[in-house]
């Protein structure tokens, strides 16, 4: 389903201080996104459990209190959460983005320090579709998610997700960035998209899987065999 301004988001900055303009409501908003079908425990994968006064989740699974900001950017932060709905704000709604200098002026913080910081947790969980791509040595491979299910053989097997992953190889050694995304299926195609989406142009591929390596698309992409 869609997205709809004024109704799952605010559609000004207005409306968004209306919303959330206490904690609480911000935290149920997350609470929402985070979990709009029903709870899932993020330690125990239980479905059960019950919110506890103070908004988190007790899981009926394994007894753990359950914030939905669990493991999150968000993740005990001494910052209200009004702040950082508001910065949010700030940050995505300016074409080039905004400086800690900018946000601190939009916020009124006392100090360059909590701006820069805020930003600084944002941007690092943040997408900027084809901006960041992966460059030099990539390594790609496919895998599939999902335990093993009875009478079902092959690489079409349901119940899985098949999905692709991207790493930087550094030089004499080591990783550097590394891409996950669902692909479609195992046809080549599909990986191509997902190539597309994370590995920037020109950069060299290649493919450990047990099959063949994946064509990347012309001129874009060169594979070449790992050394
Ligand atoms: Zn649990």
């Amino acid at each position: 389903m869609a997205l709809l301004a004024g109704r799952d988001y605010p559609k000004s900055y207005a409306e968004l201080r209306a919303w959330f303009d206490e904690d609480w409501k911000c935290l149920n908003y997350l609470d929402w996104l985070r979990w709009p079908e029903s709870f899932v425990c993020p330690w125990c994968d239980s479905i059960e459990g019950w919110r506890a006064p103070d908004r988190r989740w007790r899981c009926a699974g394994c007894d753990r209190r359950v914030s939905a900001t669990a493991g999150t950017i968000l993740h005990g932060t001494r910052t209200p959460l009004t702040v950082w709905f508001s910065a949010a704000w700030h940050l995505t709604s300016g074409k080039g983005g905004i400086s800690a200098t900018e946000l601190q002026r939009e916020m009124q913080f006392g100090s360059y320090q909590t701006a820069w910081a805020m930003l600084h947790r944002y941007r690092s969980v943040m997408v900027r579709p084809g901006r960041d791509r992966l460059t030099g040595d990539v390594e790609v491979d496919e895998a599939f998610l999902g335990g093993p299910e009875p009478g079902v053989t092959g690489r079409g097997a349901l119940g899985k997700v098949l999905f692709a992953a991207a790493v930087e190889l550094h030089s004499p050694r080591g990783l550097g960035r590394v891409r996950l995304g669902v692909v479609e299926d195992a046809r080549a195609g599909s990986l191509q998209k997902f190539l597309l989406a994370n590995v920037e142009p020109g950069a060299g591929s290649s493919a450990t899987a047990g099959r063949p390596t994946p064509r990347p698309p012309k001129g874009s992409t060169h594979s070449r065999p790992r050394t």
